[in-house]
């Protein structure tokens, strides 16, 4: 059977990763290597093109261990420094295949980005030339899809409490990490998915002003109707196989390595 798209999760810790600096695992199991989470991104593959979701730190490493020798685009949630701290190193692509390397996020984030990496989107003397060529994702784009070197997908806003981020759908799956809610027009363009990559790194909180809490999910996936729904951004209080003893059917927790397909 032939898949348009996979999607391996790359990462799916939280911002200090699982361990932290100091070996610390929270309540994780440090024997079971499904506890052991880089910073939040995803490698989308499809036909001979693809795409990462975000570079944070540990972005150089999870594309050796995936294996992924070049990059279409990089598509930004956020710009949350869990998210973009590994952008110097889309110059390696630049420096091989002489072309920019295309990055895309809300005006926003293509402000800040381009604020704080202004060396990396400008030819700095000779020897340092321009790496990255920049893209908005307009309000006026949300719910509706839009290509990127052929690669369709339909990108649509979340509320990541201080600020917005960006959430993707690529066939029948969807990515939604940082989000504490979802506008309505985003959950209507996440209708018909199957499976549903989810920040609920809220966990078991009553409430948490950026991450939804696992309840949250349960009921914005009450609208949604994902079958499958994979748990993202997962700290170190969220031990796998805990998760997976507690949580409801059709709900487990993500892993870094997990492949996922979209026909
Ligand atoms: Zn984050």
């Amino acid at each position: 059977m032939s898949h348009k798209f996979k999607m391996t999760i790359m990462g799916c810790g939280n911002s200090a990763g699982t361990p932290s600096i100091g070996n610390y695992w929270g309540n994780c199991d440090p024997h079971n290597p499904k506890n052991r989470r880089t910073r939040p991104s995803v490698l989308v593959e499809y036909g001979d093109q693809n795409l990462v979701i975000d570079t944070g730190a540990d972005f150089k490493e999870q594309m050796n261990r995936f294996c992924v020798e070049n990059l279409s685009a990089v598509l930004y949630t956020h710009t949350h420094s869990d998210h973009i701290a590994g952008i110097d190193d889309l110059r390696v692509f630049r420096l091989r295949n002489k072309e920019h390397v295309h990055i895309y996020g809300t005006p926003e984030a293509i402000e800040e980005l381009e604020r704080r990496y202004d060396y990396m989107f400008e030819q700095k003397a000779k020897i340092y030339p321009q790496v990255l060529e920049s893209h908005t994702v307009t309000d006026e784009q949300f719910g509706h899809e839009m290509q990127v070197n052929g690669i369709p997908f339909i990108p649509f806003e979340q509320d990541h409490g201080t600020c917005r981020s960006l959430g993707f759908r690529f066939g029948d799956i969807g990515y939604s990490t940082d989000m504490v809610d979802l506008p309505e027009t985003s959950l209507n363009a996440l209708k018909g998915i199957k499976t549903w990559i989810a920040d609920a790194a809220g966990y078991k909180m009553e409430s948490n002003m950026v991450h939804a809490t696992l309840k949250e999910l349960y009921a914005l996936n009450e609208r949604v109707g994902a079958e499958k729904v994979y748990i993202t951004h997962l700290s170190p209080l969220m031990d796998y196989d805990r998760l997976m003893n507690e949580l409801p059917d059709g709900y487990e927790p993500a892993y870094d390595g997990l492949c996922l397909y979209s026909g």
